[in-house]
């Protein structure tokens, strides 16, 4: 149950970093949570006297931070982890689009489950999942994984993805894998019309996301662009993320992925793209000029060799960036707080070095960027007065980082932090590292278990 406006919520003396416009800290501090909303944020206790609170927390020895914001993953990969562990991306993806292409609805299901557990016991409080193989009979997918979000408790975007360039067509997909053009499009309006709710406050919401030039037809890029902004929402894709992407764009279309994708209508404030990798200064000036957004998966990049993205580069242009898993079947780990670690050494391994990212940038990439590239930072991804209370209490007082200096480097340069407790709109999704609504052993061996079924539909296992 959410809880109601009149009943409040207090945590107080914990260290609390806002990620607000100044960044601003406090040593010891308070929030004071009133419903789903943050009523107030500050130095020392709460103030005196405040009616209907059903729950005073202590966090002594706690880091309160804004909820983690996770732009980019495809939860039915849980069930693929581990394979193909030494190629690159067109490779890696040529090994496994045949065992993709044999899941059916329970298999999205318990997949979408162990992807969600894994990331919001971990501190994420809304989460992405783009969902592209949509294989005949499968049932429905889309359902699935909504339901399995909604269980969690965690704020949710569908990004219903598609495939129409089958290998016959000059693609990389199997034909088997892929739908037809019209049958992409009339899902993902049905998607839009069934689930999406346009709210600020809103748990659900669809974008419209074909998978990626590769996999995807000329026509059902211009034409997802078309609906998505009939329909007022969101597009997703991935771009720019390997050099082989870039090498088959030159090949097909003459020009690289940015130009390509800009001539099918899609760069925008409405846009966020994955990867982002294989960029050059005018395709950094294109995405800063139009507002496009960037969803930056460094452990992803680094398993599959696709290179780093030139995150320093993006920021001082100004293009929104966010943080974001990847799919499990390219970064086993599932965990976006270790996310923010990886975004800072990846890229001090680039041209900026030491300059390139500090704690508070890489923590500010894992909650305020990535609700800018959603489009919701006006409702998530601080803490502020009025804002929805997603928020995390970081336990920091443990051998793992009891003796660093700060809280927030703790955080971010230490091991993965534990999660004393989670809210999404003021509701407690995860409570001392475990969740609430969702038995997690269960999952684990559900998820076990639809891996084994899928392996052996797809005769390999
Ligand atoms: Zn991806």
């Amino acid at each position: 149950m959410a809880p109601t406006a009149a009943q409040r919520l207090v945590i107080e003396n914990c260290a609390i970093a806002t990620v607000d416009a100044r960044d601003t800290e406090y040593a010891s501090g308070h929030v004071v949570v009133a419903g789903d909303t943050i009523e107030s944020v500050g130095p020392g206790p709460a103030p005196a006297g405040l009616a209907a609170v059903t729950r005073r927390i202590d966090g002594g020895g706690h880091l309160l931070t804004p909820g983690l914001v996770n732009t980019h993953h495809h939860f039915y990969q849980w069930l693929t982890r581990g394979m193909a562990t030494d190629r690159n991306l067109f490779d890696w993806l040529v090994a496994l689009y045949p065992v993709w292409g044999r899941i059916d609805e329970q298999m999205a299901y318990t997949a979408a489950q162990g992807s969600l557990a894994m990331m919001v016991r971990g501190g994420v409080t809304t989460a992405v999942d783009h969902h592209y193989v949509y294989p005949k009979d499968a049932g429905d997918l889309t359902g699935a994984i909504i339901r399995a979000a909604a269980g969690t408790g965690v704020r949710f975007t569908l990004a219903r993805g598609s495939m129409d360039l089958g290998e016959s067509d000059g693609g990389l997909p199997p034909d088997f894998a892929v739908e037809s053009l019209d049958d992409a499009l009339a899902a993902t309006e049905a998607a839009v019309d069934t689930h999406h709710d346009p709210s600020p406050d809103a748990m659900t919401q669809i974008a419209v996301a074909p998978c990626s030039p590769f996999s995807v037809s000329t026509e059902l890029l211009r034409r997802s662009a078309e609906l998505a902004r009939r329909k007022g929402v969101r597009l997703h894709t991935h771009g720019s993320e390997t050099v082989e992407e870039e090498k088959f764009c030159h090949e097909k279309f003459g020009m690289g992925p940015t130009d390509y994708l800009r001539s099918t209508g899609w760069l925008g404030d409405d846009v966020w793209m994955a990867h982002c990798v294989h960029m050059d200064d005018s395709d950094i000036a294109a995405f800063a000029r139009t507002g496009t957004g960037v969803a930056h998966c460094p452990s992803s990049n680094a398993r599959l060799a696709a290179g780093i993205a030139r995150v320093p580069d993006l920021l001082a242009a100004g293009v929104p960036v966010g943080l974001g898993v990847d799919g499990t079947a390219s970064n086993e780990s599932g965990e976006l707080h270790t996310e923010l670690r990886n975004a800072l050494l990846v890229n001090r391994l680039g041209p900026h070095r030491e300059r390139a990212l500090g704690a508070r940038q890489a923590l500010r990439l894992g909650t305020h960027g990535g609700a800018t590239v959603l489009g919701r930072a006006d409702r998530i991804g601080s803490l502020e007065p009025g804002k929805l209370a997603d928020l995390v209490l970081w336990k920091m007082d443990t051998l793992a980082h009891a003796s660093i200096a700060d809280p927030v480097t703790a955080l971010v340069f230490g091991a993965p932090a534990p999660v004393t407790l989670s809210l999404v709109g003021g509701r407690p999704v995860t409570e001392h590292g475990r969740l609430l609504h969702v038995d997690e052993d269960a999952v684990a061996r559900a998820t076990r278990d639809e891996a084994r079924r899928l392996a052996r539909r797809a005769g390999i296992g």
